[in-house]
């Protein structure tokens, strides 16, 4: 179903956020039928660019981000194009904003995506405001890094609400724009199967990984003032975790699911420092390590994290959710792992049941979710168990419906043009998170130990090993 005609807004339009994710997104949701051809995207940048040296500029990034010419025909290539208008604007400056306004038109659908510097939102903010682009009915669309810590995130919050009321903002974490993401959703609510076993009865406990194989190269000046846990745990992980732990919301509506995630981050526990683990990665062969690719050569900061998270309400109490994200491991993967607790009595005593069924939500590589079931093995051998995997790897199970599965972006943007806030993140829960996150990173810092070494292309420090190990478990490989 098209969407409505609109006009869209980005702002740092030139740059890689923009030429990788946001402008391939749109146009295969072109090609999806979804976006019309009287939708407008304009592009704002700083420094001086033709409208035609823009379109080339894109269809250059679309002929690398798209690479199947079959998957962008050309006659659909040129009717994107047509689509796109550049602004040569500085967002801390005069000119191009009157420009920028002529553009728009009246009683279209209006989103600013803001994808610049964090420095920039609440400027850019203002202006909007000001200059009187931004109607009652506009949308802005930020993320990640949407602050440093609480203080930060709590005056950014307050910047954008000086000029947009919260039904207008849209905060990205596109880990819930992923399909598997929201499958978690329909698996969980729209299966009268799993939902009376979700729970601290049933649930021995949840794994949620986070891996990277690549290190931090060309982003050390950034990440080394960030670490795993505010780049990755604050949002993303944090994300993943409200929707395995929150409460079914009664309906599918943003503010009733944002409520019972928010609720999820107020119930968390406190951490106590032995129950997370830092690593940072060393070098290995040819590889660098990480303070190879860092100004400061006594960085503390984390490359890796694993943390053992209780949450305490009814649902949860005495199940922890292990959480672990690292740089340079084995191989990429994201997945969530809920892994129930075994039979109460098994009557196959010389075959012991070694463990349970686990349901595996995997974000990538292949999206797609998994059932471990134990059944018998086959042939005359006597009674033999043995674990399969019900599988459901998406590309599979739907044919030809998921040769490319939908990026996240693609999803998230449309619904910032439908006006669907669900799968955005709410001020209070962004704080919230800060919060929790903040107060494990100070007893770190009260702490002053290094982080644990561990090996490139392995599986972390031996440290997050044993902080399962000592609880009788252990973590999923990495593969
Ligand atoms: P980039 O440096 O590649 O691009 C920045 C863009 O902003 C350019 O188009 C530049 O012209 C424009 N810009 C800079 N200063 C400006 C000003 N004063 N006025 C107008 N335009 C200005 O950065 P990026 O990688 O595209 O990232 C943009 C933002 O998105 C950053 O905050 C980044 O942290 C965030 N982000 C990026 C990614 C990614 O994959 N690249 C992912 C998530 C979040």
């Amino acid at each position: 179903i098209p969407v409505d005609a609109f006009d869209l807004v980005i702002f740092g339009g030139t740059g890689d956020l923009a030429r990788r994710k946001i402008l391939p997104s749109l146009f295969r949701r072109m090609r999806a039928g979804q976006m019309p051809a009287t939708a407008r995207v304009i592009a704002c940048a700083r420094g001086k660019m033709t409208r035609k040296a823009f379109q080339q500029m894109i269809r250059e990034a679309l002929l690398e981000f798209i690479p199947r010419p079959e998957d962008r025909p050309d006659d659909l290539l040129a009717q994107f194009l047509e689509v796109l208008d550049f602004v040569a604007l500085d967002a801390t400056g005069e000119a191009g904003w009157a420009e920028l306004g002529e553009k728009l038109r009246p009683d279209t659908v209006r989103a600013f995506y803001l994808s610049v510097g964090p420095a920039l939102f609440g400027p850019i903010a203002h202006r909007l405001h000001e200059t009187g682009l931004a109607t009652a009915d506009s949308r802005i669309v930020v993320e990640k890094p949407l602050g440093h810590d609480l203080p930060s995130a709590r005056e950014l919050n307050r910047q954008l609400s000086e000029s947009f009321s919260e039904h207008q903002i849209y905060r990205i974490d596109h880990y819930l724009g992923k399909e598997t993401v929201q499958n978690l959703m329909a698996l969980r609510f729209a299966n009268a199967l799993f939902e009376p076993l979700w729970n601290a009865q049933h649930i021995d406990h949840v794994q949620i990984t986070v891996s990277e194989k690549i290190g931090v190269e060309g982003r050390g000046g950034y990440y080394d003032k960030s670490g795993a846990m505010r780049d990755m745990v604050q949002n993303h992980i944090m994300q993943l975790l409200c929707l395995t732990a929150m409460e079914p919301p009664a309906r599918f509506e943003p503010d009733a699911v944002r409520d019972e995630k928010l609720k999820v981050i107020r119930a968390l526990d406190p951490v106590p420092i032995g129950d997370t683990v830092r690593g940072q990665y060393r070098a290995n062969g040819t590889t660098g390590s990480y303070l190879d690719h860092v100004e400061n050569p006594d960085s503390r900061t984390e490359s890796y994290v694993a943390l053992k998270v209780q949450i305490s309400n009814w649902r949860w109490a005495g199940t922890p959710f292990y959480l672990r994200t690292g740089k340079k491991l084995r191989a990429r993967l994201s997945e969530i792992a809920v892994m129930f607790k075994e039979v109460p009595h098994s009557i196959f005593p010389e075959v012991s049941q070694r463990r349970g069924n686990a349901l595996i939500i995997r974000l990538q590589p292949d999206e797609g979710i998994t059932l471990r079931m134990t059944i018998k093995d086959p042939g005359p051998g006597g009674m033999r168990l043995r674990e399969v995997p019900l599988d459901m790897t998406f590309a599979d199970a739907l044919g030809d419906m998921a040769e490319e599965v939908p990026d996240a972006y693609e999803r998230l943007v449309m619904d910032v043009i439908r006006g669907n806030q669900t799968l955005f993140m709410r001020g209070d829960e962004v704080e919230a998170a800060w919060a929790w996150t903040d107060a494990i990173i100070a007893s770190w810092e009260d702490d002053r130990a290094r982080p644990e070494p561990y090996d490139t292309g392995g599986s972390g420090p031996e440290e997050a090993l044993a902080l399962m190990h000592r609880d009788g478990r252990r973590w999923r490989e990495i593969e």
